[in-house]
């Protein structure tokens, strides 16, 4: 594992980080993965085949049996694209309970394993990187912003959606993210803590490229 080059980004929602990702994937000529998407996904075939987010059996029968072709800029999911939907209230409202699930986590970590191993590393993502995907990665982020500037940030994405509503959805994310059981959000051991509430996106891509070894 560690002959890898793992960049990993955790942190909570609107922190910055799939621009950031991006941005240093870009600078850097490595492959980007936003674990997020790959859990959305899952929620979304979930919804997609009518299956309760709560029956846990058959929620991981869903992530097992998934065909998720996970692109830059695009999500195909059992073969219909799904790249809307899983930015969409229905798959937002589901992906907690659905990232909550231990043997959800446990299909999507060997992918996502896989992933890199695959391109000797690349620029990944998500809420548990640093920590429980690849702890020895090369370069460990975990970015984070006030509550106000995470919500403004999700809102003005989603169109100028109510900034109070947004916060409210984030809130209840940010709660379940950090409080289940298996790999809840945390700053991993040896992160980086950077705060990017008063920091335009080159300056956070200049510091993290910057910090890399
Ligand atoms: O990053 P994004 O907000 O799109 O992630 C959606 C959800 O996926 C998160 O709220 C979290 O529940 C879950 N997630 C996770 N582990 C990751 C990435 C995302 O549990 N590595």
């Amino acid at each position: 594992m560690s002959d890898l080059r793992v960049i990993a980004i955790d942190g909570p929602a609107g922190s910055g980080k799939s621009t950031v990702a991006r941005g240093v994937a870009d600078r850097l000529g490595l492959g980007y993965l936003d674990t997020g998407a790959m859990y959305r996904a899952v929620a979304c075939a979930v919804l997609r085949r009518g299956v309760d987010p709560a029956d846990a059996d058959a929620v991981v029968d869903v992530a097992r049996s998934i065909d998720l072709d996970l692109t830059r800029d695009a999500c195909v999911v059992d073969g219909v694209d799904a790249t809307a939907d899983i930015r969409g209230p229905e798959v937002t409202g589901a992906v907690s309970v659905v990232a909550a699930n231990p043997g959800v986590r446990t299909e999507m970590v060997f992918r996502q394993r896989a992933w890199a191993t695959e391109r000797g590393g690349g620029v990944m993502e998500g809420r548990d990187i640093g920590s429980v995907v690849f702890p020895d990665a090369t370069l460990k982020v975990y970015l984070t912003a006030s509550a106000e500037v995470r919500a403004q940030r999700r809102a003005g994405e989603a169109g100028g959606q109510d900034v109070a509503v947004v916060g409210a959805d984030i809130e209840r994310r940010d709660a379940a993210d950090s409080g289940r059981e298996m790999s809840p959000l945390v700053e991993a051991p040896g992160a980086v803590v950077v705060d990017t509430s008063d920091l335009g996106i080159d300056e956070v891509v200049d510091l993290v490229v910057g910090m890399l070894p």
